[in-house]
């Protein structure tokens, strides 16, 4: 038996109950003959809480101290689980993420990994102890400062150690029993995924599926890590992430046509006014988000009007980068030449992710069809050879992912899918 690395997200570890209920779960993986690492994320939504009480002190708070403030969340819970499991009679050692080895980059609040050096977590599971890593948190090789890896992002560092440490599987435990074809949250009807490919989930994730960052599973793909994505409140077999499919009894899985619909709320539009319609403007325009380290999601330029030679030039972005990019903009106004801004945080994106695409030309067609029958208005359209997203209005968002998850035929015709626990924050 080998070694397993396991996740356990904020709402597996809410409340003690809930930590005494994961921790059997690990000393159970433990006595069936695996060594254990596990990752855990901070208690229910303590993350969002720190960050709330931070902006309630500094509108704009500064990126290392708001990580040094984040990473106590982790923290919180590595320390309690190591307790609890200790409580069961097993040996337990937490460890924050620096400690476990997890080098990244400078960037504050959404650092990347650049190596990861397990040797005490290997040595702690060695000495037949139970490894508990604190998630979403490393140290910049530079600075020597503590760094977070974005929201979602103790995932990506169980994907990480499990590629460090060669471990057999990376464990996603959450409060879904795994990847389902739409966020069970909206569509009752979704289904659970037996198996899915590290390109398809790569999109959904993209795409706003948070089951899983799509960090990690870029990772992971790298790496070739497979996931088991399941819930840590049942003991159901989960949603495979991995290159190939995995046989299930006789049953070879196949491939989708269509994985899943995703949404995202989690964006806004800027809309960049009045910009003379000429070579260089677009370049300049997006030189200056790159500058301020934000990264855009969807555009989309305007014809410009002949009499005017002026053009409207719109982008999407995450929403916590809205104020960044508009305060950079503004600044730059002068060198860049535009009237005005236009800011829109209450747009969503919904997007219909699958293999299939590439083969099957009715899909594209069959997705619009479904949002006009279901009244939704599009803004701005984006594809890849396996995805097609629309911006619509925040509102029209569960209608219409509604809707296209009933017009691909996705709905389950049997049981309604289960959310065991959070709060969907
Ligand atoms: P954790 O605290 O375990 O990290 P997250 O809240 O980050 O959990 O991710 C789990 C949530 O992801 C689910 O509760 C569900 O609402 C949401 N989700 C979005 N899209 C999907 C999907 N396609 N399949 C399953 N869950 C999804
Ligand atoms: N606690 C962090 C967050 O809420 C990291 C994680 O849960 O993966 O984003
Ligand atoms: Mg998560």
């Amino acid at each position: 038996m080998g070694l397993v690395v396991q996740k356990y997200g904020g709402s597996s570890v809410a409340d003690a109950e809930g930590i005494k209920r994961v921790a059997k779960r690990i000393v159970e993986a433990k006595r069936n003959g695996h060594q254990v690492v596990a990752v855990v994320s901070a208690m229910g939504d303590t993350t969002d809480e720190l960050i709330d009480l931070a902006e309630q002190v500094s509108p704009i708070p500064a990126g290392r101290e708001l990580d040094m403030l984040l990473t106590a969340g982790e923290r919180i819970s590595m320390a309690l689980l190591a307790m609890a499991i200790k409580n069961l009679g097993h040996n337990a050692q937490s460890f924050t993420g620096s400690q476990a080895g997890v080098i990244t980059d400078s960037v504050h609040n959404k650092a990347r990994i650049i190596d990861v050096t397990p040797g005490r977590i290997k040595a702690s599971v060695d000495e037949g102890n139970i490894a508990i890593v604190a998630g979403f948190q490393g140290v910049s090789q530079d600075t020597k400062d503590i760094t977070t890896l974005g929201r979602g992002g103790s995932d990506t560092t169980a994907v990480a150690l499990a590629a460090a440490l060669d471990a057999e599987v990376c464990e996603i435990y959450t409060d879904v029993d795994g990847v389902f074809t739409a966020d069970p949250r909206v569509v009752t009807k979704a289904q659970k995924i037996d198996w899915i490919s590290f390109e398809d989930m790569l999109e959904l994730a993209a795409s706003g599926s948070k089951v899983l960052l799509h960090r990690c599973v870029e990772y992971a793909r790298r790496y070739n890590i497979p996931i088991h994505v399941r819930s840590s409140f049942s003991g159901l077999r989960g949603t495979w992430v991995s290159s190939e499919p995995t046989k299930q009894g006789d049953k070879q899985v196949e491939q989708a046509l269509i994985s899943g619909v995703a949404h995202d709320t989690s964006e806004a539009k800027v809309t960049v006014v009045g910009v003379p319609d000429k070579p260089g403007e677009a370049a300049s325009i997006f030189r200056t988000i790159a500058d301020a380290e934000i990264n855009i999601d969807m555009v989309v330029q305007n014809v410009s009007a002949a009499s005017t030679g002026l053009t409207d030039i719109s982008f999407t972005l995450p929403k916590t980068e809205g104020r960044k990019a508009i305060d950079a903009l503004e600044k730059n106004k002068g060198t860049i030449g535009f009237d005005s801004l236009r800011y829109d945080d209450q747009i969503g994106k919904i997007s219909l992710v699958g293999a299939g695409m590439k083969t099957n030309p009715g899909v594209t067609a069959d997705f619009f069809t479904a949002l006009s029958d279901a009244g939704v208005n599009i803004e701005l359209i984006s594809t890849s050879e396996i995805r097609i997203s629309v911006v619509t209005r925040k509102d029209d968002v569960p209608g219409a992912v509604r809707a296209v998850h009933s017009a691909f035929g996705l709905d389950s015709d049997s049981d309604e899918a289960v959310v065991y626990g959070g709060t969907g924050r």
